[in-house]
């Protein structure tokens, strides 16, 4: 274990923070020896993947745990991979593989490992729709299994892992691919992007990764970690309230019959994009990103987030939630 390392490079938003211990294991005999080691020392300890769903508050006064285990296998239409994986990775993997689905989730940072944490989504995918199950090792009883995906109350940008942070830590998931190539053009701005030519699952990977590109900083330019706030969901009744007074808010409707509001728009309409607090600041070409320009602290992203949360609900009584795991 190494001793009073940064964490700079395990938190994209990059703060300037330490950790007392930083291990990297490659099995789970060294995992168990981490959390029996924390246990019986009375320190906190931590799962870290590429460190771009986290705000560090302050040093980290215990065990921060990498796994670097890196192994993809494929049974049929199932692949598995390790924690470790690098998620852009399994994508490219699965489509050079001939095995489609993931493709809309494409160039999500991070690891294979975080990724049933929020049930990572993005342009009308969800890792939920394709998760078998999940091998884990659980903290609580120091025991191996596997999860079914119907044990893990994948929500949006949720899960019974982010609802109970440290009780399992996930090994490898298995997911059910396709065969044959069945085109998401759910979320309509892909579906204009790619009119009037043949679709293939290259085609909507490489619009993917242009129209990301295009409209999100890069971690390694621009400090950031993603989303900083959910889209808020509101019941029929709200929606129509709201559509009353703003016809232009972009509202879309679930499948459980209530509204998804981009947050986005929600923060642009209180004058906000491009807002800055020191080095704390409102992405100018997505406002739902907040970004780090320098030398901003967690605390400063935090009241900048303050600062965007209230003006919104004062405008239109709703809470906007934090996306990004707070430490
Ligand atoms: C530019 C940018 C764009 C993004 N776009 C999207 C997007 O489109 N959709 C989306 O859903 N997210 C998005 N995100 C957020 C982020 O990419 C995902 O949440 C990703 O899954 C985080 O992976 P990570 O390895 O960096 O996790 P980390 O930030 O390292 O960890 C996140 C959480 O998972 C836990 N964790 C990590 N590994 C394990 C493990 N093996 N076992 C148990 N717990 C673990 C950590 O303890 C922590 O609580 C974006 C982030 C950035 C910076």
């Amino acid at each position: 274990m190494q001793h009073n390392v940064s964490l700079k490079p395990f938190n994209t938003f990059g703060f300037t923070v330490t950790a007392k211990y930083l291990a990297h294991v490659t099995n789970i005999e060294q995992l168990a020896d981490i959390v029996q080691f924390a246990n019986k020392n009375n320190l906190p300890y931590l799962v870290i993947g590429s460190g771009s769903n986290v705000i560090f508050t302050g040093d980290f006064a215990g065990i921060i745990t990498h796994l670097d285990t890196n192994k993809i296998t494929i049974n049929g239409t199932q692949i598995t991979a390790e924690a470790g994986v690098n998620w852009h990775y399994l994508v490219q993997f699965s489509l050079a593989n001939q095995l489609y689905g993931l493709e809309n989730l494409a160039l999500i940072p991070g690891t294979v490992g975080a990724s049933p944490v929020q049930n990572i989504g993005a342009y009308g995918a969800q890792f939920a729709d394709f998760c078998s199950h999940i091998k884990v090792f659980d903290t609580k009883n120091m025991q191996t299994y596997d999860l079914e995906a119907d044990k893990c109350a994948f929500a949006y940008r949720d899960s019974i892992f982010k609802q109970y942070p440290n009780r399992w830590i996930i090994l490898n998931v298995s997911l059910n691919l396709h065969k044959k190539f069945i085109a998401n053009l759910s979320y309509t701005p892909l579906k204009q992007h790619l009119a009037h030519q043949p679709i293939t699952a290259l085609k909507i990977f490489n619009a993917i990764c242009e129209i990301r590109n295009n409209k999100l900083p890069n971690p390694t330019i621009l400090g950031n970690a993603g989303s900083f706030f959910k889209n808020p969901v509101v019941t029929a009744n709200i929606k129509t309230e709201l559509q009353a007074k703003y016809n232009a808010i972009p509202i879309y409707k679930q499948a459980d019959n209530s509204y998804k509001i981009a947050a986005a728009w929600l923060i642009e309409q209180c004058g906000l994009k491009g807002y800055r607090l020191g080095d704390a600041a409102v992405y100018q070409h997505q406002p739902l990103v907040l970004v780090n320009y320098g030398a901003a602290t967690a605390q400063e992203i935090l009241d900048l987030a303050n600062i965007i949360q209230n003006k919104v609900r004062a405008k239109f009584g709703i809470s906007l939630d934090i996306e990004p795991i707070i430490i």
